[in-house]
């Protein structure tokens, strides 16, 4: 029996899990905030986290969080934890997915399963770094039609690392992957001796925190290169738990990785298994499709997706000009602080719910017309 860990929050009981199990039998995490004022008609959005993360980095209670902000603006939040949430353990074991599983089954479910519960109310979709790519490749394979609106934070149809992270995933993955299942993000459950300690030792050159699990993510991604926040951005408290807001990260994904990154192009990696097929090879080939408003985020210092959601804007518009897609660019912030930051309700949020409002507005005006 699959056991998902409490969501993390301050939101009292106002938080409804949703029981939610995939079609392929994997129980996933899916959570209702309802409105303090018990209202029932109002627009949803649903969150999605990255890789490793959980829907607990939107709730945090030591800062003002997504969660809050979207309730205080008029809308109902619900959290999607996909199988590689660390609330749930699927990224400690050796049963492999890949990230055409959350495209197929994960992400499309959830939003079937919303829009039963919600009959008619619009929905809209905040989601952030793999969580967004994943998105990509269910809205390419036309499986969550209806979306009223999109923001996609860090990267979405078009993935773009360092030349560091570049060949660390192409050659470093490989021999990391050829000793170890997965990376711990948590060094208390390391130990000093283990074989997982050389890499907090690598991970450790030049960096200027001595907290060994901000360094792991902070000065080099689990190892890879790149870093996942400007570490001024972060609330103390939030820095000293980043090792239960970010798990581990299972080796056995990387292939897919790679291969996304190599084509700077979300695929699907699954390409002799008859189930995928509902899948396109190349999302962004799919992309002219959309017809939903798209909003690309990103930290003016991500220093692990770069300037991925910029050249998406790009490319998308170049090829598909008539589509509702635009480029916001937060100044002073790198990747994760784009939604676990002290002040991102201040400096990230107001962007994020100025779209979502406006996404809203022909609706609105048709019924004026
Ligand atoms: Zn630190």
């Amino acid at each position: 029996m699959t056991t998902l860990r409490p969501l993390h929050h301050a939101l009292g009981d106002r938080v409804e899990d949703i029981p939610f199990t995939a079609s392929d039998g994997t129980r996933l995490g899916l959570t209702r905030v309802a409105p303090a004022d018990g209202s029932t008609d109002r627009p949803v959005v649903l969150i999605l986290h990255g890789l490793t993360a959980s829907a607990d980095m939107f709730t945090l209670p030591e800062t003002r969080n997504l969660v809050d902000v979207l309730l205080d603006a008029g809308y109902e939040p619900w959290l999607l934890d996909w199988r590689g949430s660390c609330r749930l353990p699927y990224n400690e074991g050796r049963v492999r997915y890949t990230f055409d599983d959350v495209a197929l089954y994960d992400i499309p479910e959830a939003v079937s399963l919303i829009k039963e519960r919600i009959e008619g109310r619009e929905l809209l979709v905040v989601a952030h770094c793999i969580g967004a790519m994943c998105l990509s490749l269910s809205m390419a394979a036309g499986l969550v039609p209806g979306l009223s609106g999109v923001v996609a934070q860090g990267v979405f149809l078009t993935p773009k690392m360092s030349w560091k992270t570049r060949a660390r995933l192409h050659f470093g993955g490989e021999l990391l992957r050829s000793r170890f299942v997965n990376i711990p993000t948590d060094f208390k459950k390391v130990g000093m001796w283990s074989k997982h300690s050389l890499i907090f030792a690598e991970v450790s050159l030049g960096a200027e925190c001595k907290d060994p699990n901000c360094q792991i993510l902070h000065n080099d991604s689990w190892g890879v290169g790149g870093s996942l926040f400007e570490h001024d951005n972060l609330d103390d408290v939030t820095h000293d738990r980043l090792a239960d807001l970010y798990g581990t990260v299972p080796m056995w994904i990387l292939p897919h990785l790679r291969s996304i990154e190599l084509a700077h192009t979300m695929m699907r990696y699954n390409d002799n298994d008859g189930r995928y097929d509902a899948l396109p090879k190349n999302a962004l080939d799919e992309a002219g499709s959309f017809g939903t408003p798209l909003m690309l985020l990103s930290g003016s210092d991500n220093r692990f997706w770069y300037d991925s959601n910029e050249i998406c804007h790009d490319v998308l518009k170049r090829r598909y000009p008539e589509m509702d897609v635009r480029y916001v660019e937060v100044p002073g912030y790198g990747h994760l602080d784009a939604f676990i930051g002290r002040n991102a309700a201040l400096d990230v949020f107001g962007h994020i719910v100025d779209f979502l409002d406006e996404c809203r507005v022909p609706a609105a005006d048709e019924l004026h017309a």
